[in-house]
């Protein structure tokens, strides 16, 4: 075999072609161990490959970032009294939780005692105020192997990849790496790479130079038990992998105390100990609609919740009441089983017409053949007192704004009508997905006066007036 050395200039170009969630390659190694002998980096920053195989280096790579947790040395404090650090909080889907909450762990032979202690430091840290369990191991066929890393960076899979699972951990080993490391295998990603980062966070590429560059540009599509938490364990720091000297990882604005916050935290983030309760407990995060979501249709509201691989149904109740003593619904759903290779996914249940102008609460459990697991806390939503909103300007001249909102894929129609019912225009006619919809009408050449907006959405009508000044 021929060994290739190659300069990464733009890896993401290459690796953005590859399916995240295609594991078979990293099935078919021993153990799930990290093809390390494949991929080199003598002195960290260099940025060259070693490689025996061109294709299947960079396929691995690239699965790396998403699949593993490769954090270069000096990134989760690879190095004592290093500030530079690392955390997460968007849990894989494509990998269950650990049954039970149980990981049994086993040393390598090649970690030494200061290692050790500060794994179990480490486990420890996790199972406080946590469902979760790190016992040695006695006859567990799932397990973490700890191993030292040699010269390469910690990294653990995320989630329970089943049967041995080696999680590697770099020199000299600290209790943040560790932590950081453990969640990883726990099913956490990296909390800046979460499904909705963009909104807290701002990536600046062009100051990552790194082969494990992915570890932050990617954005993975976790589900976010907790908000976001720049204060998780699995939040890498404002410089990780830079190449300039600048910023990395930058909070937006209205975030910005957290720049230095970030990333270097000394101890599992509360967010963190409450992603994982809630995982480990069996407890669905609620996703949709969000806590105190206003606007919602009368028509109908999607629910969307986090799903489980043992649930058998889901228990929804809908109430006015926070304390659910009259129920609006009460029902049991038969569990839809995420689309392999994912593990876990989400599910959704449209409501019967809900009370305009209220507002509702909401909250799932899981039921299993054996019980039925806690209630999520209850989210509040309130439900829109129309499906159409307030055009604005009004009055207006010569263009106004109109705004609906559907609950449902639904025939839609907009018209504009007169006061005696008569049709003016229609500005839109069609089957329109749900959500917030926009339809503009420009009056020029129409008289000054009062009009209606008239809008039909499968069977509901509604109209609104509406003054053209001229
Ligand atoms: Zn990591």
């Amino acid at each position: 075999m021929t060994e290739t050395k190659l300069k990464i200039g733009n890896l993401k170009n290459i690796v953005m072609i590859i399916n995240p969630l295609d594991t078979c390659r990293f099935r078919e190694t021993s153990e799930n161990k990290f093809p390390t002998g494949y991929i080199h980096h003598k002195e960290f920053g260099l940025d060259y490959l070693y490689i025996g195989n061109l294709c299947l280096g960079i396929i691995l790579l690239a699965l790396s970032a998403i699949l593993f947790a490769q954090d270069p040395s000096g990134l989760p404090g690879g190095v004592p009294g290093d500030d530079r650090f690392v955390i997460h909080a968007g849990i894989s889907r494509s990998f269950p939780p650990w049954t039970d909450g149980i990981v049994a762990y086993e040393f390598d032979s090649t970690i030494v005692e200061r290692t050790r202690d500060i794994c179990i430091q480490a486990f420890y840290k996790w199972e406080e105020g946590t469902p979760l369990r790190f016992p040695p191991r006695t006859t567990e066929e799932n397990y973490l192997l700890i191993v030292d890393s040699g010269n390469s960076p910690s990294f653990s899979a995320v989630g329970m990849r089943g049967g041995r699972q080696r999680i590697y951990i770099a020199q000299p080993a600290n209790l943040r790496n560790i932590m950081h490391e453990l969640g990883h295998a726990i099913g956490l990603h990296h909390e800046h790479q979460r499904s909705d980062r963009d909104q807290y966070v701002v990536i600046h590429e062009e100051n990552i130079g790194s082969i494990y560059g992915g570890n932050i540009t990617f954005v993975i599509s976790t589900i976010n038990y907790t908000p976001y938490d720049f204060l998780s364990i699995m939040h890498y720091p404002r410089n990780a992998l830079t190449s300039t000297g600048k910023n990395t990882i930058v909070p937006r604005e209205e975030y910005m105390e957290y720049l230095d916050l970030m990333g270097r935290s000394n101890e599992i983030s509360e967010l963190d100990k409450l992603a994982v309760t809630k995982i480990y407990s069996g407890i669905p995060a609620l996703i949709s609609p969000a806590d105190q979501a206003g606007q919602q249709p009368h028509s109908g509201v999607f629910l969307e919740w986090s799903t489980f691989p043992d649930a058998i149904a889901y228990h929804v109740q809908i109430s006015k009441s926070k304390a659910f003593d009259a129920l609006f619904l009460n029902e049991s759903i038969a569990a839809i089983s995420p689309e392999p290779p994912l593990a876990m996914g989400t599910q959704i249940y449209t409501t019967s017409s809900l009370e305009k102008g209220e507002t509702y609460y909401w909250r799932v459990r899981m039921i299993t053949p054996a019980e039925s697991k806690p209630w999520s806390d209850p989210f509040g939503f309130q439900v829109a007192h129309y499906l159409l909103r307030p055009n604005y300007p009004n009055p207006f001249n010569p263009g106004t704004t109109i705004e609906f909102v559907l609950s449902r894929k639904s025939d839609v129609t907009v018209k504009i009508l007169n006061l005696l019912g008569e049709e003016v225009e229609t500005l839109l006619s069609g089957n329109l997905e749900p959500g917030l919809h926009t339809v503009q009408w420009n009056a020029s050449g129409h008289a000054a006066g009062i009009y209606l907006y008239w809008l039909r959405a499968g069977d509901i009508v509604e109209a609104r007036k509406m003054i053209l000044m001229k």
